[in-house]
């Protein structure tokens, strides 16, 4: 770790060549004047197809990632991602479909779709499903423009607020103030739930709907969730799902029968497609056949046995290009295809028990923000007793010194020093037993002298990160000079 490693660019020298072209075989014309580069081409590595290969593998083994370790990060549901959906993204039919190949052309990938679509809903409860949100949040926008386009076709437009609870992600209210409503907080009770007064405090003829997560981001289910659908339809508003905690009740509820109007999936979260750095996402929709109108399209549609591409009558229009990220939804269908409705539920189930383990055997050493079952993810806090000068950020920069990935952290923004755990249904109870006995070992490391987690991580390629520096002086281009001073200063390693 501590050799030094030179980067890509000093590696590089004149005549270092990765491919080899065959000898031009057909005759040659010289290229206008006007086309030609004039300035020099700098800083353009020329290395081997080894050097390269070497230089990307030891970065990515640098990395965390789910096939390395176990990666608790609550509300992501970094859950392991399946290699047959590798295996099924890859079949060259449906790799190598174009997105301008015709409707008759790509019957295959339009039953896919049109299949896709029907589980959803079906999984959901509800009627219409829409593939082409790219992200949890372009699902957001897309169900509240819905509602913006629903509100304005019924000629109601004194609508101009949208509820949204003190614990949501942020992505729920930035989405709301983006589609230009007045975002209204909710707060919660001291069970975590929604605080029904407060709810009915502030709804109103201006109420367009609210924006719920259920589990919520506490990692606790809403107790009055019909109560809150029926009392937000009563004040004419709708009711948004934030789906990325469907993990938790996949086959056990169903969002539209419970009263929600709209919800977006993550895919790749509940469904097993990459996530993060590991690829696009996919944030498709589901909604009621009231608000279905309104869809973003094309949608797959179906006469006889024959798919076509249908754009619903009032459409809010296209959010994203082509027919959505298809990769995402090859991975999704096989999944789902996997796993069959019994093996869904039972995805759900080992979920919440696995949360509910971690949360029985840690509790003791880190307080529990609402002291009941959990959904799918538990929320404890970096309060250690005996340890007062540590704080959540040091425990979770001390996971990554034992080589697992740190829970998310200081989220829900209203538990001080949150720590948000997710084990998901892929880790086994060995895999989850070495977690507890890494958090209860940093607990006592934290009561025995709290530097050993102030000065954490030790054991990472990068040590804790100068975030003020980072932002006031960001250093966003390589320059040798600026890399060998900073890499001089004790304390960093090379990279
Ligand atoms: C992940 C997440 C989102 C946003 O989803 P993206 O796919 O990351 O855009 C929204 N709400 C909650 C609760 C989430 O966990």
């Amino acid at each position: 770790m501590s050799t030094f490693e030179p980067p890509i660019f000093e590696l590089a020298a004149p005549g270092r060549i990765g491919v080899s072209l065959p000898a031009c075989d057909v005759p040659t014309t010289a290229l206008p004047a006007h086309l030609l580069r004039s300035d020099e081409l700098n800083e353009l590595p020329e290395l081997s197809e080894t050097e390269v290969i070497r230089h990307f593998t030891r970065i990515s083994q640098r990395n965390m990632c789910i096939d390395t370790t176990m990666y608790p990060l609550g509300s992501c549901t970094m859950k392991y991602n399946p290699k047959i959906n590798e295996e099924a993204a890859r079949i060259p039919g449906l790799a190598a479909v174009h997105p301008l190949q015709s409707a008759a052309l790509s019957q295959g990938a339009l039953r896919l779709m049109y299949e896709l679509q029907h589980d959803l809903g079906e999984i959901s409860g509800f009627s219409d499903v829409s593939l082409q949100p790219a992200a949890g949040a372009q699902g957001e926008l897309t169900g509240i423009l819905v509602f913006k386009a629903y509100h304005a076709d019924r000629g109601d437009h004194a609508r101009t607020e949208i509820l949204v609870p003190d614990a949501a992600h942020g992505t729920n209210p930035a989405t709301a103030a983006m589609v230009g409503y007045k975002v209204v907080e909710v707060k919660s009770d001291d069970r975590g739930n929604v605080d029904m007064d407060d709810l009915k405090s502030k709804l109103s003829e201006r109420t367009a709907g609210m924006m719920l997560t259920n589990p919520n981001t506490v990692g606790l289910f809403e107790e009055q969730i019909r109560e809150i659908c029926a009392l937000v339809h009563a004040a004419g508003g709708l009711m948004y799902g934030d789906g990325a905690n469907f993990n938790a009740i996949l086959g056990i509820v169903k969002p539209g029968a419970v009263g929600f109007d709209f919800m977006h999936y993550n895919l790749h979260k509940t469904f097993t497609t990459p996530h993060g750095g590991g690829g696009p996402g996919s944030g498709a929709v589901g909604c009621t056949a009231a608000l279905a109108p309104f869809l973003p399209g094309p949608l797959v549609g179906k006469t006889g046995s024959t798919y076509a591409w249908v754009t619903p009558a009032k459409s809010i229009g296209q959010v994203k290009a082509f027919w959505g990220n298809f990769g995402m939804l090859i991975r999704a269908w096989t999944y789902i295809r996997m796993m069959g409705a019994a093996g869904l539920r039972l995805v759900s189930e080992t979920a919440v028990l696995n949360a509910n383990y971690i949360q029985s055997k840690l509790s003791d050493l880190y307080p529990v923000a609402v002291d009941r079952f959990c959904m799918h993810e538990t929320v404890l806090k970096g309060q250690i007793v005996g340890a007062p000068g540590v704080h959540t950020l040091d425990i979770a920069k001390r996971l990554i010194d034992y080589g697992i990935h740190p829970p998310t952290v200081y989220f829900p923004l209203i538990v001080p020093e949150a720590l948000m755990i997710e084990p998901t249904e892929t880790e086994s109870k060995h895999n989850m037993d070495h977690f507890i006995t890494i958090m209860r070992t940093i607990a006592a490391e934290a009561v025995a002298n709290e530097d050993t987690l102030h000065q954490a991580p030790t054991r990472a390629v990068v040590r804790r990160v100068d975030e003020v520096r980072a932002a006031r002086n960001p250093i966003l281009r390589y320059s040798k000079p600026v890399f060998e001073a900073y890499y001089a200063e004790p304390g960093h390693h090379t990279v």
